[in-house]
């Protein structure tokens, strides 16, 4: 199943001034630690439309700002850039035509969490689950709840659904069954497939965002439109705390992108953070959550002829001495990251080489 195209980068690396998080991190040097780099400054972490995300966050962090401040103002950006089909404002709606936003929030040094599912009508869910963490005493709202509490907040209403989405809803609505009365405009046969604007199947796509700074404070966010034309209602990893999203001061924060299902059956962040707990650099943990993953995969409508997944999942890690990764089932995939002052796609490692013929 193919992920929608990402934005490309669209920042060049600047270099964050970072003196004062420089000064934090030779005195937190002079502590005993794990055997690993100190953070000289800020490092995010990011799927691959999260350039901008990266590049923000880690200017807020060599600021002085705090670590959840600083990736939810990053993945503002994208939520409220209608380009990304995939997150926020301009994000593919469920079945009805109607986007309906998830986002979760994980604060380490206060080991608190916040989160939204199923929000309509806002555009920064992000915002809103931060608003959870800090306003309420619950972790989690849903809905017309979450709606209602972001108006309380003082949320702009707008209609999420752009124009550019609409139509992209519409074509699968028509195209999706032969056997209801939704009929696609005449298209011969031969432009079929180049006319097509909804990739085969359903498509996924998210942003997730973890953040650490000079003093090992790290906090992470995740925030989609989930699954397009999902059953209204559906709720996939991102909002839930331990799936799509996990932090833990102690050890790091880990995120997820791609299919939700799949994540939220090994409790997919949670998994990754505690293979990092027990020792296991973070791309190895990624790999090692990713193979759960594999074996947890049992539906045939789910795999391949010879058994492997026919979807993809995205871990993303960050360790609270700076070492970071990112991987997934399939090859090809990228991640964002902003370390050692400068700003860049990397490469993940994956369980399988994706066949040159299929994308996935
Ligand atoms: N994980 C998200 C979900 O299942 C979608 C994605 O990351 O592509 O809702």
């Amino acid at each position: 199943m193919g992920d929608l195209s990402r934005r490309g980068f669209l920042q060049s690396a600047a270099a964050v001034a970072a003196a004062g998080a420089l000064a934090d991190a030779v005195a937190e040097a002079e502590q005993p630690q794990p055997a690993a780099a100190s953070p000289a400054g800020p490092v995010v972490v990011s799927s691959a439309n999260g350039m901008r995300a990266t590049q923000k966050a880690a200017e807020v962090i060599a600021a002085g700002g705090d670590t959840l401040d600083a990736v939810v103002a990053g993945v503002n950006i994208v939520e409220e850039d209608p380009a990304d089909m995939t997150v926020g404002y301009g994000g593919l709606p469920n079945e009805d035509g109607v986007v309906e936003l998830d986002s979760s929030v994980m604060h380490g040094p206060t080991c608190r969490a916040g989160a939204v599912a199923a929000l309509r009508s806002i555009k920064t869910p992000s915002r809103v689950a931060k608003l959870v963490l800090e306003r309420t005493d619950h972790v989690l709202i849903v809905g017309e709840g979450a709606l209602r509490f972001a108006r309380a907040h003082g949320f702009e209403e707008v209609n999420l659904l752009t124009d550019e989405a609409r139509k992209v809803w519409l074509e699968w609505k028509e195209r999706h069954s032969e056997d209801d009365d939704w009929i696609p405009p005449e298209v011969p046969e031969a432009d079929r497939e180049s006319r097509r604007v909804v990739p085969r199947g359903f498509t996924y796509g998210t942003i997730t965002c973890l953040g650490l700074n000079a003093k090992r404070e790290v906090s992470g966010v995740t925030t989609t439109s989930g699954l397009s034309f999902k059953i209204p209602g559906r709720v996939g990893d991102s909002p839930i705390i331990g799936a799509g999203l996990f932090v833990d001061n102690e050890v790091g924060a880990a995120g997820s992108t791609g299919r939700g299902e799949a994540v939220l059956k090994i409790c997919g962040a949670h998994s990754v953070v505690e293979a990092m707990r027990g020792g296991m650099a973070p791309v190895d943990a990624c790999l090692h959550a990713l193979k759960r993953i594999v074996a947890t995969t049992t539906e045939k409508r789910l795999r391949l002829k010879d058994g492997r997944p026919n979807f993809d999942v995205k871990f993303y890690a960050l360790s609270r001495d700076g070492r970071f990764g990112g991987a997934a089932i399939w090859s090809g995939g990228k991640y964002a990251v902003f370390a050692e002052g400068r700003n860049r796609l990397e490469e993940c490692a994956f369980l399988y080489e994706k066949p040159k013929s299929e994308s996935k």
